[in-house]
């Protein structure tokens, strides 16, 4: 298997750091607002990444931060009355609710930055103390000149680097020096103690003391997408490198393309974005998903609605091809002596699978999948397919769908929103009166509620704040 990485620039045969368990950490987001289609579009190559790696026969775990500290999130706060803190778990809550709602559902575990800062403290701590980071009246910096390898993700040169003016602050030593650690400023109310006064975590450091914390120095996948490589994960090298003195920090860099409107970075800041609550009212996640999966994760993709309409129709006529599938083998007698798999799908299951050891070409894998339900249905209408070629089609569709995250066995199935949007309120109501009985210490009735909604693969956590939060089985919020 070969995966290209960032860092070389070349596709690299992947070999894991321990055998067969692999560590990979995705960027997760900033939970200040709804998330949008071009985030959506990261986190479902990295489901697919996933789920790819775990068919292969590895044990993934994957961890996924969450920053719920940060200016962005102040600042919203600010302006729409409410505590920080509150906005930052409402924004998780509805970020969980998307990717449950975009099948993404493979990560292990969501970690908050606020609920690593011991990590980060002590992470700042030992940069100190070898010299790679110094205290001014503002903050906490990452002396950049002391890192002989800083720019070595993107490739570019000390020039180069000397014109991108990060974080302008006037007590910096250099110009490119990050912040670490930020001293409280007054009114701001979101404060730890720290060796340097009450303040907070700069963005970079949240990432490397939360997977320093679940997987140590170095470990194997990192992934987010391109517009990350420069400048934060650069500083997430520089950190952790500085620290341990271990390097590489990561194994294989993945970066993903953008997801472009009109050849332009869908984001919220540009005003251009359609959130994926707005897209799933029209599409269903399955169209969505196979829409991203015709590009290769790393190339761009550019959004309209005609092209992901189109997408959505290419998807259906696979449907309606396993369709005719699944039919024709209701009325195919039983066939009773094993057979070799049938050549075309195993042709179809050797193409789709090189595709992906590929650097997880999945058009190509698609193209594999299109090859497949074409050849099955001409046979079929020529009446030349066994009753075993059915069956292996049937259950080789069945395979590409679960590695892909696809389903293609849902002919015309419609957005999910409206009984999505029900099942939620229902949730949120079963959870509320669960926290009325508590409230009135009848401790029975509540645990039975919490048991029935567990075998419903709905976790309730009883929170700190006094509501319980929920997220589906498998997956954990820090
Ligand atoms: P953020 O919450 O903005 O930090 O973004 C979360 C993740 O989504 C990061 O990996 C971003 O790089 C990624 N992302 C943001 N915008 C886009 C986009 N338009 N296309 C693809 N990925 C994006």
């Amino acid at each position: 298997m070969k995966i290209q990485n960032t860092m070389t620039g070349n596709k690299e045969n992947f070999q894991p750091i321990h055998n067969n368990r692999i560590n990979l950490f995705v960027c997760g987001p900033t939970v200040y607002d709804d998330s949008h289609i071009g985030h959506a579009r990261t986190y479902i190559a990295f489901d697919v990444v996933a789920r790819y790696l775990k068919y292969k026969g590895f044990s993934v775990f994957y961890l996924q931060n969450i920053t719920d500290v940060d200016d962005k999130i102040i600042q919203r706060a600010a302006e729409t009355g409410v505590s920080p803190r509150s906005l930052a778990r409402k924004f998780e809550q509805r970020y969980l609710e998307d990717m449950r709602a975009l099948g993404i559902t493979n990560v292990n575990y969501y970690a908050r930055a606020t609920e690593n800062i011991p990590e980060i403290i002590s992470q700042i701590e030992r940069l100190s103390e070898l010299g790679f980071a110094y205290e001014t009246e503002t903050g906490v910096y990452f002396d950049e000149s002391r890192f002989g390898d800083f720019g070595k993700l993107s490739h570019q040169g000390a020039e180069a680097l000397e014109k991108h003016r990060i974080e302008p602050d006037s007590t910096k030593r250099n110009p490119g020096d990050f912040s670490l650690w930020k001293k409280r400023q007054d009114g701001e109310e979101v404060t730890w103690d720290s060796p340097w006064g009450k303040g907070r975590p700069g963005w970079h450091i949240e990432d490397t003391a939360i997977t320093e914390n679940y997987f140590g120095a170095q470990y194997d996948i990192h992934g987010g997408a391109m517009d990350l490589i420069f400048p934060h994960h650069e500083a997430e090298i520089a950190q952790m490198e500085a620290a341990s003195g271990k390097k590489p920090l990561v194994r294989y860099w993945m970066h993903t393309g953008f997801l472009n409107v009109m050849n332009e970075k869908m984001a919220k800041s540009l005003g251009n974005f359609t959130t994926i609550r707005d897209m799933l009212r029209e599409y269903e996640a399955d169209a969505f998903r196979f829409f991203v999966l015709l590009a290769h994760y790393r190339s761009p993709i550019d959004f309209s609605e005609k092209a992901l309409e189109q997408a959505r129709k290419s998807l259906e006529r696979i449907r309606q091809a396993a369709k005719i599938i699944e039919e024709q083998l209701e009325k195919a007698p039983e066939s009773s002596a094993p057979e070799q798999m049938d050549p075309a799908v195993a042709l179809a299951k050797a193409k789709f699978l090189e595709s992906m050891d590929n650097d997880f070409n999945t058009p190509y894998a698609l193209k594999a999948v299109f090859d497949l339900v074409r050849e099955v249905n001409r046979r079929i209408n020529e009446k030349t397919i066994s009753q075993t070629g059915l069956q292996d089609a049937s259950e080789q569709l069945r395979e590409f769908g679960e590695i892909l995250g696809l389903s293609f066995y849902e002919v015309g199935k419609r957005p999910a929103e409206k009984t999505d949007a029900i099942a939620d309120n229902l949730i949120e109501l079963l959870i509320e009166t669960r926290q009325k009985l508590r409230e009135k210490k009848e401790w029975q009735l509540a645990d039975e509620i919490r048991a029935k909604l567990s075998e419903l693969d709905i976790v309730i956590e009883d929170a700190y704040e006094g509501v319980g939060k929920y997220t589906t089985k498998g997956s954990t919020i820090g």
